[in-house]
């Protein structure tokens, strides 16, 4: 586990080399401050198709990656984090679709999904439904070859540029008066609906968006799965994003880490370098420590993902371990920079403010904490 093998040398390499050559470029060509356009996110996603990263947990008889998470975790941790959230909701989604879709769905969507010509997310949130996931008000309502969807979802990844849209919807309540959740798949181009960009404090090149159903019809076939499996599909897909969050903090860490490493051999003060001051010392060991301890407990729950187990105590406390992990070693690295920290110019301030997206989605830090206790205990906090 520790020790990486040739193989898994050579994928970081080579996900370093596509970062290098057709994404970086891609995002220093728009402003840091604004939502990318389409036409933007489409050569991303068209860049991380030819490397394979678009559906890394399909089996590649189906026309995926049929990645370990391990790889894939290894491979996230080198794409910058705004794409890697994209990414995440696209390739999520993919996974969702995938899993219980008719096979004229599978036709018609998959195949542009895995080629990047679409981009796709899950809309699960809601204005009453963020921690309590399964208290989903949004409904679906069959009239004859219709399902009618109506309701709203918030803070959903990509929803502005996505073309397909993964809704959990409720048709009723179960016998303890809980909603039975449904997924319901919405083109957007056949089935519109309104989606408002929602201005946020960090990855502010992507897309965090709202969305509004009237009355949004789609084919009743499009509604997929079995009755009450949005849930489960949901955690399925949340026990493997939650170490890959953490790694997209981990890649901020470690560049925070390059940036104070650098300005501690460079600016001097009493005499010597920053550097050779002890208390500086610790703080750049501080911020170490974080990294490495980060990125174990994050590949050591991808690991226990692909050895098949229930990971969902292990992913939580990757998740909320690495995500406040490295949210202090971004701070210890901006404080390194003393008056430099604070300016913008430096660009210190984004690394921290993008790593404090990475608390809220796919579990708050206080709910993985009350799942992890859970595991521990066997009794849920929750209500
Ligand atoms: C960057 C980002 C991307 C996202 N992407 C998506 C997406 O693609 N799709 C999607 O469906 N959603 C997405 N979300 C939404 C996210 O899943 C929710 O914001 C999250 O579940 C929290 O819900 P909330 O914001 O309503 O907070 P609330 O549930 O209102 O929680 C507020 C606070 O109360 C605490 N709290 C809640 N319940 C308890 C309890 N029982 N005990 C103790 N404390 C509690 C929470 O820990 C939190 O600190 C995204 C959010 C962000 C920030």
């Amino acid at each position: 586990m520790f020790n990486f093998t040739e193989d898994q040398h050579a994928i970081v390499d080579s996900a370093r080399r596509m970062v290098a050559q057709e994404l970086t470029s891609e995002l220093v060509s728009h402003p840091v401050d604004r939502p990318l356009p389409k036409a933007a996110m489409l050569k991303i996603f068209a860049a991380l198709a030819r490397f394979g990263i678009t559906a890394p947990r399909l089996p590649e008889s189906a026309g995926g990656g049929g990645l370990s998470m391990v790889d894939y975790g290894l491979i996230v941790e080198q794409l910058p984090p705004v794409i890697a959230l994209s990414l995440l909701s696209h390739e999520g989604t993919v996974a969702r679709l995938y899993a219980g879709c008719p096979p004229e769905i599978t036709q018609t969507y998959l195949a542009d999904l895995i080629a990047g010509r679409k981009i796709c997310c899950t809309a699960n949130s809601e204005p009453e439904a963020g921690s309590d996931s399964r208290a989903i008000r949004t409904k679906v309502a069959i009239e004859g070859e219709h399902a009618v969807v109506n309701g709203s979802k918030i803070w959903i990844t990509n929803a502005s540029v996505a073309d397909v849209f993964n809704v959990s919807c409720t048709d009723g309540m179960d016998a303890h008066g809980r909603p039975v959740s449904r997924r319901v798949l919405v083109d957007r181009a056949a089935s519109p609906f309104s989606v408002r960009e929602i201005p946020v404090m960090g990855l502010q090149q992507g897309h965090l968006g709202e969305l509004n159903f009237e009355d949004c019809r789609v084919p009743v076939g499009h509604i997929i799965g079995e009755q009450g499996d949005a849930a489960k599909y949901l955690t399925l897909g949340w026990n493997v994003n939650r170490p890959l969050i953490g790694l997209m903090t981990v890649h901020l860490a470690q560049r925070a880490f390059e940036l104070a490493a650098q300005h501690a051999a460079d600016r001097r003060q009493f005499g010597k370098a920053l550097a050779a001051h002890q208390l500086v010392q610790q703080d750049l060991a501080d911020i170490e420590t974080a990294i490495v301890t980060s990125r174990l407990l994050c590949l050591h729950a991808l690991e226990a993902v692909d050895r098949g187990v229930r990971a969902n105590g292990i992913s939580a406390m990757a998740k909320r371990y690495a995500t406040q992990a490295c949210e202090r070693a971004i701070l210890l690295a901006m404080q390194i920079h003393g008056g430099m920290g604070i300016s913008q110019e430096m660009g210190i301030d984004r690394l921290w403010r993008d790593a404090r997206m990475f608390q809220v989605p796919d579990g708050t830090n206080g709910t993985l904490a009350l799942i992890h206790g859970r595991e521990l205990t066997g009794i849920a906090a929750f209500r």
